[in-house]
């Protein structure tokens, strides 16, 4: 694709990325050495493997990137801009094709763990995803309902109307194919009342969806409580987004994790997970800094995101680990998770943000679905690198070297101190400012 050809076919509101050239971009993930490359020649690779231009990777640059006169327009007080490095995951195939990765974290290991897991899945095939229909809910509470069981049938015996009425609002989505769905009423016990509570089930296409839902829920309020014969109060969408899953799964060689043991290990760390909320907790970080990072990197909601994933952790009334993890007949480890992700790509910051736009387009994608699925995969893979390295030798030997580099820097080191002044305390074993501080002041004297 040529540079600065634009991918997106808009009309008025309709805006959405259509697929490089079949055949364009034979796209191979599986990149060895990808940490030994300069940024430069990364970028070179992420050029072959994807439908992006030199020209694009403006988008990332610090000089040329979000611009302070857009970042005024995205949020309110703009001073400035923040800067998160942005890498990409090699060693992707999900659904037998190959994809680089944006993601966008301040952690360290991330990326490269994710790139590691992938390598050792796609051994084995790669990712395999699924998903829902793209269904999110907006929530109308009635107060002051009388009757609220009488309401509630009320309210259903209205569906229709208030369906349609639901649906005025977007003529753009309805030609879309999205739109509502069904009506749900709930009555929900709360000290003092019960409360009547209205969701509308609406097919959002490829929105995220909180504003076309609220609109929704904002203009059908009024009618609903004339029937419920309450008044209304909250119209706003759910993050808890239990009807729009997307699922990944795939396969861990023993031999390639580094045998059976490690395959056990892993299965019960993964136990403990399951029934122990503070190591549940860590479990789903685990997984959330790949799906973060993704979602961050394609300007979506990374709250809407991390609300609905812990959503789903405690909906059986205690929070328990996402990811599963099994043992097949072969003696490998595999792994599965199932989620909630409210993504899109028409809305919100994934529309006028450059770098957004650019991850999106690296994906090669054309729907909110594709997105989600792949940000699932990432979160399985990183999942399954981190407890290979806890089940193994434990995470702080990989962190340590980038810990070494952060300590350094802040001690003031630059450009080729940094190397020196991290690589004599791990060395050292002593990871510490003074001491960072103390090899950096030799460094400079000539002494190291
Ligand atoms: P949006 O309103 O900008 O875009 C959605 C609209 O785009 C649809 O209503 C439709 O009319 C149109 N559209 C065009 N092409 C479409 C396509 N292919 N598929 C679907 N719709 C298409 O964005 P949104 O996704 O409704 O809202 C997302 C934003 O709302 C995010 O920035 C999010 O942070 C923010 N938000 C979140 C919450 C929350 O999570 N609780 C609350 C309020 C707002």
């Amino acid at each position: 694709m040529s540079a600065g050809r634009s991918r997106f076919t808009c009309h008025r509101a309709l805006c959405r990325p259509t697929r490089s050239e079949a055949g364009a971009h034979m796209v191979n993930s599986r990149i060895p050495g990808l940490k030994n490359l300069t940024i430069e020649q990364r970028r070179e690779t992420v050029v072959r493997n994807s439908p992006l231009s030199t020209e694009d990777l403006t988008a990332w640059d610090p000089a040329t990137g979000l611009t302070l006169d857009a970042a005024d327009h995205m949020v309110e007080n703009v001073v400035g801009v923040l800067g998160i490095p942005l890498g990409f995951a090699a060693n992707f195939t999900i659904n037998g094709r190959d994809v680089l990765v944006p993601m966008a974290t301040e952690e360290p290991s991330v990326i490269a763990a994710a790139s590691n897991a992938a390598r050792i899945a796609r051994a084995s095939g790669g990712f395999f995803t699924s998903s829902t229909a793209p269904l999110m809910r907006a929530q109308i509470q009635l107060v002051d309902v009388a009757d609220p069981a009488a309401a509630r049938v009320r309210i259903l015996e209205a569906r229709d109307e208030l369906i349609a009425a639901a649906n005025e609002q977007d003529p753009m989505l309805i030609q879309l194919g999205g739109g509502v769905r069904d009506i749900e009423v709930h009555l929900v016990d709360a000290p003092g009342q019960t409360y009547v509570v209205l969701h509308l089930i609406v097919d959002v296409r490829d929105a995220m969806g909180a504003n076309a839902v609220n609109t929704m829920a904002e203009a059908i309020a009024e009618r609903a409580a004339q029937i419920g014969q309450g008044r209304p109060l909250l119209r706003i969408l759910s993050n808890k987004a239990d009807l729009r899953l997307a699922r990944a799964r795939a396969v861990f060689a023993a031999d390639e994790l580094g045998g059976t043991e490690i395959v056990d290990d892993i299965v019960h760390s993964a136990a403990l997970a399951v029934v122990d909320p503070y190591r549940a907790a860590t479990h789903n970080k685990g997984a959330t800094n790949g799906i973060t990072a993704v979602v961050l990197a394609t300007g979506n909601d990374t709250r809407a995101v991390e609300a609905g994933f812990h959503s789903h952790a405690v909906r059986d009334g205690r929070y328990t680990a996402l990811t599963r993890f099994e043992k097949d007949a072969d003696g490998n480890l595999v792994a599965s998770l199932e989620v909630p992700m409210a993504v899109g790509l028409v809305g919100g910051a994934t529309k006028v943000h450059p770098a957004a736009q650019r991850a999106v387009k690296m994906l090669d994608i054309t729907t909110a679905t594709e997105l989600a699925e792949i940000i699932v995969a990432v979160g399985l893979a990183q999942n399954v690198a981190g407890l290979r390295v806890l089940a193994t030798e434990g995470v702080q030997r990989g962190h340590m070297g980038l810990h070494a580099r952060n300590v350094a820097v802040t001690a003031g080191a630059t450009g080729k101190e940094i190397d020196r002044v991290s690589a004599r305390m791990v060395a050292e074993k002593a990871i510490r400012a003074e001491r960072a501080a103390e090899i950096l002041a030799e460094v400079r004297r000539g002494q190291s």
